[in-house]
Order: C-alpha cells, then sequence, then structure tokens
C-alpha cells in the first residue's frame, strides 16, 4: 500500500506520467486490480488514470465494489470527511470516474450508483476545477447509451445544468463548454441555432482585432493566416478538445477557449529548430504595455531586463508573496501549459477597452502563445499562492515551467480576451449587446 501510495503521488504530475507509460507501470499494475483489498484497488484505480489520462480507450472493466468505493468517497468528500490525505480528492475521483466511463460497462455501474446526483452538487457547488472536472466525468458518461431508468438521471440533471448556464455568474468557459456539450448529447436543444461560424469572421472576434489594433499595434509582426478565435461558439463549431499534446515527446497544453488568437511571425530558426513539430505550447500572461516591446525583443523577458526602451523591468506587483519568495530565483522566464493560470490577473494584468464601434467597455487581458524547446525547462509550482486546484488538467505542483536558457521560447502568438463590463449601443451593423440572429 506504501508503495502505491507513492506511485500515486508520483502521478499526479504529468511529467512522472510519460516515465510510468514508457517503463509499463501500466500494464504490470493491471493485474493487482483484481486484488482483494478495495481500498487498495480504489487508489491503484486513481492512479492508472493519472496515468492513462491522455488515453481515449478505458482499457479494463473495473470492479463493481471499487465503483461503489470510488462513489462513496466522493460523496464522503463532499459531504467534508475525507477518507484520503488529498486536497485535490474530488478532482481526482470525478477524473477517475470519467476516465472508467469511457467504457461502457463501467460506465453502466456508475449510472446505476447515481453518481450523476454526486457530480451534479460538484458541479453546481465545487470549486473552480473541480467544477470543471465534475462536467467533463459527466460528459464521459453521456457516450453511451444506457436503459430507461438509468437515463432518468441526465434528464434529472439537465435542469440544473440549464439553470448554472443561466444563473450561475462564475461558469468558466471552459465550464460552460463542458456543460452545453452534455446538454447536446442528452438532447437538450440549447440555442442549437448559434453554432455556426466556421469560416466567417466572428463578432468577437472583430471586436478583439479592433482592441488590437488600437492597443497592441502589433501590425507587420502578425501573420493573420494563425489567426483563430476560439470563443465558445468558435472552438464548438470546430468540436475541439480542451487540451492537446503537441511536441516530441509530446506535452498537454490547454487549448484558450474564451480568447482570440492573433498569430506572428516565426522567426526564420523555428523552421530550421523544428519548433512547430517538436517543441512544446506554453503561455504566458502580461500586462497590455508589455506586448510590443517583448515582441521588438523577440524573447519574453525577465525580471532585471532592460527593454529596446532603456526601461528595467521589476517584479510584478502581487507576484510572489513573501513567503513564496524565499529560495526562488526569480531570473527566469516564466511559462505555463495552462491557459487558466496564464490568464490569472497577476499575470494577465487586465485594463479596460472602450471599443468605439458601439461604446461599449470590456475588461481585456492579453498573453502570449509559444512554443518552448523540451527538456530546457524547469516545472515547478505555482507562486500566486492558489488554495485550491486551478486548472483540472494540472496539478499545482506543475503549474509554471521556467527556464534561464536564451534562444528556447518563440513567440508563436498573441491572445487577447475580453469581457464586458459595459454594454453598448446597437448599431446599423448589427454590433451590440443582442446576438443578431443569422
Ligand atoms: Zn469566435
Amino acid at each position: 500500500m506504501e508503495i502505491l501510495r507513492i506511485m500515486y503521488h508520483c502521478s499526479t504530475l504529468t511529467n512522472n506520467r510519460r516515465i510510468f507509460r514508457k517503463n509499463i507501470a501500466f500494464e504490470s499494475s493491471m493485474s493487482l486490480l483484481e486484488s482483494g483489498d478495495i481500498e487498495f484497488s480504489s487508489l491503484l484505480t486513481i492512479t492508472m488514470t493519472n496515468i492513462a489520462q491522455t488515453e481515449t480507450q478505458c482499457p479494463f472493466t473495473c470492479r463493481q465494489q471499487v465503483i461503489s468505493h470510488l462513489h462513496d468517497v466522493l460523496k464522503k468528500s463532499i459531504k467534508g470527511t475525507k477518507l484520503y490525505d488529498s486536497d485535490t480528492l474530488n478532482i481526482e475521483v470525478t477524473k477517475t470516474l470519467g476516465f472508467l466511463a469511457l467504457k461502457k460497462e463501467n460506465a453502466t455501474t456508475i449510472m446505476e450508483k447515481g453518481s450523476v446526483q454526486l457530480l451534479l452538487s460538484l458541479i453546481k457547488r465545487g470549486e473552480l476545477a473541480e467544477r470543471d472536472s465534475a462536467a467533463f466525468a459527466l460528459l464521459q458518461l453521456t457516450r453511451h447509451d444506457y436503459e430507461d431508468h438509468q437515463e432518468s438521471h441526465f434528464l434529472a440533471a439537465q435542469k440544473s445544468l440549464v439553470k448554472v448556464l443561466k444563473k450561475d455568474e462564475k461558469v468558466s468557459a471552459t465550464l460552460r463548454h463542458t456543460i452545453e456539450q452534455v446538454l447536446r448529447k442528452t438532447e437538450y436543444n440549447v440555442n442549437s441555432n448559434d453554432v455556426s461560424a466556421g469560416e466567417k469572421i466572428c463578432e468577437y472576434q472583430s471586436r478583439c482585432t479592433r482592441f488590437m489594433e488600437e492597443n497592441l499595434k502589433i501590425g507587420v509582426l502578425r501573420k493573420s493566416d494563425y489567426d483563430l478565435c476560439y470563443c465558445l461558439t468558435c472552438h464548438k463549431s470546430r468540436s475541439d478538445d480542451l487540451y492537446y499534446e503537441r511536441g516530441d515527446p509530446p506535452e498537454r497544453y490547454g487549448i484558450p477557449v474564451g480568447w482570440c488568437r492573433f498569430g506572428l511571425q516565426l522567426p526564420m530558426r523555428a523552421e530550421y529548430l523544428n519548433a512547430p513539430d517538436e517543441w512544446h505550447r506554453a503561455y504566458h500572461g502580461t500586462r497590455e504595455d508589455s506586448v510590443l516591446p517583448i515582441l521588438k525583443t523577440g524573447d519574453l523577458l525577465q525580471p532585471g531586463d532592460v527593454t529596446p526602451t532603456g526601461d528595467q523591468l521589476g517584479e510584478r506587483p502581487g507576484h510572489l508573496e513573501e513567503d513564496n519568495q524565499i529560495g526562488l530565483d526569480t531570473k527566469q522566464v516564466f511559462v505555463t501549459p495552462s491557459v487558466k493560470y496564464a490568464a490569472r490577473e497577476e499575470y494577465a494584468s487586465p485594463s479596460k477597452f472602450h471599443d468605439k464601434e458601439d461604446a461599449s467597455v470590456h475588461k481585456a487581458q492579453v498573453a502570449f502563445q509559444v512554443y518552448i524547446q523540451p527538456d530546457t525547462y524547469e516545472r515547478g509550482p505555482e507562486t500566486v499562492g492558489l488554495k485550491t486546484q486551478l486548472d483540472p488538467e494540472f496539478n499545482n505542483q506543475e503549474l509554471e515551467w521556467s527556464t534561464k536558457r536564451r534562444g528556447v521560447i518563440l513567440l508563436a502568438g498573441v491572445l487577447v480576451k475580453l469581457e464586458l463590463l459595459k454594454k453598448g449601443k446597437a448599431n446599423k451593423k448589427g454590433f451590440g449587446p443582442k446576438k443578431s440572429k443569422s
């Protein structure tokens, strides 16, 4: 059991998972799943889920007792009594249920246990990442057809989900996206008309473009072939996932749902270094007025650097609380595979955008999408003092990638995110508070 606990803790970090996969820890663990001890099998199942989470199939049928146990663990944890020593327990268990649900036999048992109700209460009342992860597990359950009495769990859930979408102001873009997918799969019709977009430029993209032209002035450095809108409507219309793997060896990163990307002209050496194919994807949240100095330099700046205009960069206020600072070398460049982390206001500090087009006001944030060369950076914990897991895909212990090396990061795009603060007037072009019906 002790060895399993160690393996479990190791498996919560993405880098270790690959090592486990390579060393076929997965195959050898599978035979242990039949062990009589339910608690052992349950923790092993969670560990194996961590290791295998990039797989699209669940390779094993889980014993009913184990699923029951996981269900009870989640139930107790939601009620406030935790069985395992883990502050990310709800995320781990919901992720495991979601992974098991890829296989029909497991999904049927999960439905039979009534786990939909539990997932729903987490979606309604959980912490940010718990909500994402519970909704994702629910989505995995909707992949299969069930008996009528099991399907009824979905029907009962639909109302609550619609309410979350309509009434809850704290719903993140990821959560909204997942819930809408669940509703679509369970045949509840959510504004199915506005899943259109595709080729034509969306309203959000036009607004972000106006912001970019007016405030970022990145003009000739752009490569508009790589522009892409990740607003919910555009993202949905492409049926893309929320996380992908890129590079050699492959590494996971979050898709910037809710943002709009303006592609950048890559330097000559990008092709020579095979960066687009072999490097990892990451993000770097920054201030609006740092975008141009960074682009002029051609590299992300680190504290202490002097910009082309002669200004010296200091520490960002709010970043690095005093107690975090001990022993941490800040003379490095930091990026993150989690767009949620890059979007933290300590990094992507917001500014106000007054859109002249319709006199609306928006909160504006910017971030860089970068390529970073594998094996040139260290993974480290978050440094903004997070109390709970921020991104269901990444442990808080691995949110910051840092490097002292030069030339291992390429700027691939500028991301812009706008959130409405004050509605504007509707005008003849159809821009404005009301969605134009096409
Ligand atoms: Zn869009």
